[in-house]
């Protein structure tokens, strides 16, 4: 066993009774399966814990990275220092608010959540279903699917600063648009969202849910470790038609590859590493550039 760090000495010493893992490989947390050892991954149970995590990297002057599923992100080879935290599954709990709302902690995968939806009769997270990233993810940046979008029907979320302080933000101050939100430009970690939805028989939510789901295992390479839509899409096209059109399905760098399946994701063959995405992503981007004039920006958080 190699010898502590500094840095993950005063964790275990501060936060003794915090699930803390050392040197985690991120390739176990991220959708791609990509990604070196991070110092100290952390997983706090509940906002406490997330609070106390939280004034204690601010302490030893460390800006911790927020994961939830780790489905919008390529992690780099090298590994990361100093703190990741990581959400999905810990903060977790969904209730019903009111006869239209629901409150969801942002660890709750968005599938869960739309099942809980249309378990109590309330539509609008049907296009979420299938989306594989926590609430938290999918609120920071907006996410969305066959014409929904987390904007449409998150009225309030809940976030946490630096020093552990809540503060709710309405819909407005989310500054939502398309793959973004304030949160972007402002640190803040989602600890829940509240959904506003709209009364409807449970099977007819569970029949939409149904279809979408399908239209996605027809439509997406869901057998190979990926990231979703590896590009945004730009103004004045779809990222996977203009892939496509520019010969690009099977493009490979190394072990990265666009997919034969849906020329909007690249899909890691077995062995990529973070070099080959990022790499596949460039000269996808100039190729795609060289043949429509259009420039592809990845919709993937290259951390
Ligand atoms: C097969 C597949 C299909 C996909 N389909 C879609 C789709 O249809 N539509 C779509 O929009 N996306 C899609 N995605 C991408 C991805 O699932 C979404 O972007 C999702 O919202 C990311 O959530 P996450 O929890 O995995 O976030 P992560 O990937 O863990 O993080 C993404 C970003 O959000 C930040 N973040 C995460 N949690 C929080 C939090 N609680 N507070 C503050 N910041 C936070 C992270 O720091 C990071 O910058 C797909 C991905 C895959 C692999």
């Amino acid at each position: 066993m190699t010898d502590m760090t500094d840095f993950q000495q005063k964790m275990t010493e501060l936060l003794s009774e915090i699930e803390l893992r050392f040197d985690e490989p991120m390739a176990r947390h991220t959708s791609f399966r990509i990604g070196g050892p991070v110092e100290v991954m952390a997983f706090p149970k509940n906002a406490g814990e997330l609070s106390k995590i939280l004034k204690t990297s601010a302490l030893l002057d460390c800006k911790p990275v927020i994961l939830g599923a780790g489905t919008n992100v390529l992690a780099p080879d090298e590994g990361m220092k100093g703190l990741v935290i990581c959400l999905k599954d810990c903060l977790d709990g969904m209730e019903q608010v009111d006869d239209t709302t629901i409150r969801v902690a942002s660890g709750v995968t968005m599938t869960r959540a739309a099942v809980f939806a249309a378990n109590l009769g309330l539509s609008g997270l049907e296009f979420a279903h299938g989306i594989p990233g926590t609430v938290g993810g999918g609120v920071y940046m907006n996410a969305g699917a066959y014409g929904g979008e987390i904007c449409q029907v998150c009225k309030r979320v809940e976030v946490m600063d630096c020093q552990g302080k809540i503060r709710t933000f309405s819909n407005e101050e989310m500054r939502f648009s398309y793959r973004h939100s304030v949160l972007e430009e402002q640190e803040g970690i989602v600890i829940s969202a509240d959904f506003v939805l709209e009364k409807k028989p449970t099977e007819e939510i569970r029949e939409k849910m149904k279809e979408l789901m399908g239209r996605r295992s027809a439509s997406q390479p869901l057998d190979k470790p990926s990231a979703g839509s590896a590009f945004k899409r730009p103004v004045g096209g779809y990222a996977a038609a203009l892939i496509d059109q520019a010969g690009l399905k099977g493009f490979q760098v190394g072990g990265a590859a666009i997919s034969t399946k849906h020329a909007g994701f690249a899909v890691n063959l077995g062995g990529a590493t973070a070099a080959d995405v990022k790499e596949l992503l460039r000269q996808v981007s100039d190729l795609v550039y060289e043949n429509s004039g259009i420039r592809l920006e990845p919709e993937v958080r290259i951390w």
